[in-house]
């Protein structure tokens, strides 16, 4: 599986489905909810996707706290000076952000 396509089935609300094509996509019967192709989350239309879902989720704020450093305690900002400097210039960008997610899922969570 891509990592995109791990990322989307993560993420993905009620009859949003990943397809490979767009026969696959109109040969599938779930009322869909957005079209093909699925998000390219190198673009900022993708990041916009991701984001809108990520924001949803119970999990949000221990992702937020592994990626960003935000709501960490001064002592851990701290042991990272270069972290806090780069923060969400880091994080606000569509690739950053995908690897972030992808990092967290897989196992990097707090
Ligand atoms: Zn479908």
């Amino acid at each position: 599986m891509t990592k995109s396509k791990y990322i989307f089935e993560q993420l993905a609300r009620p009859n949003e489905c990943w397809h490979e094509s767009e026969y696959e996509w109109d040969k599938c019967d779930k009322p869909h909810y957005g079209g093909w192709p699925p998000p390219d989350f190198s673009t900022w239309s993708g990041f916009g996707w991701a984001w809108e879902r990520v924001i949803e989720k119970p999990w949000y704020p221990d992702f937020i706290k592994f990626a960003t450093y935000i709501d960490n305690t001064e002592e851990e900002i701290e042991a990272d000076f270069l972290m806090k400097k780069m923060g969400l210039n880091n994080f606000i960008h569509p690739q950053r952000f995908i690897d972030a997610l992808y990092d967290f899922l897989k196992g990097g969570r707090t």
